[in-house]
């Protein structure tokens, strides 16, 4: 009963997924690369002109629930890819990132990595920091070491 649960469910997500639609070709993209694994096309609503997308090509929902080997395979792709968005659309840096969960903002329930190019530092919206209430940094390290052992 549980591996049907999670074949349907995971048939659902994939059969609704916007991405996987993509690497299935029914949805248009302007790719950029692809391996066996991975594949990277521009977002459709770029931050700045040439910002890309890079996915796995089997569907995980985000970072987290994806294996390593997946993961590892993803950042050395964004990696070279960030380097050719740089050169081609002659920026200086350029922000990869991912969302996961929708508490981050993920829209797209299938895991992808931002390659946002940047020419500008002033364009660059950084976000908001605060500070930590005293010894609060300390229950807070504390709490995540403790989930790491
Ligand atoms: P998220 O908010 O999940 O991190 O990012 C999802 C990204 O996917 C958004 O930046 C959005 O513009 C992009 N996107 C959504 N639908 C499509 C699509 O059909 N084609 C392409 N190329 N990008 C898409
Ligand atoms: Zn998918």
């Amino acid at each position: 009963m549980v591996i049907l649960r999670i074949f349907f469910r995971d048939s659902y997500a994939m059969n609704n997924c916007i991405f996987c639609k993509i690497v299935d070709g029914e949805i248009p993209s302007s790719k950029i690369y692809e391996d066996g694994e991975v594949l990277a096309f521009l977002d459709i609503h770029p931050v700045n002109p040439g910002h890309v997308l890079v996915i796995p090509k089997a569907h995980y929902e985000n970072f987290i629930s994806s294996p390593d080997e997946i993961s590892g395979k993803l950042l050395a792709v964004a990696k070279k890819i960030g380097l050719a968005v740089m050169v081609a659309t002659q920026s200086s840096g350029f922000n990869l990132s991912t969302a996961n969960g929708a508490a981050a903002g993920q829209e797209v329930m299938h895991l992808h990595f931002h390659i946002i190019p940047r020419k500008d530092r002033a364009e660059h919206q950084p976000w908001n920091q605060g500070v930590y209430a005293p010894s609060e940094a300390q229950k807070v390290a504390a709490a995540i070491k403790e989930q790491l052992q």
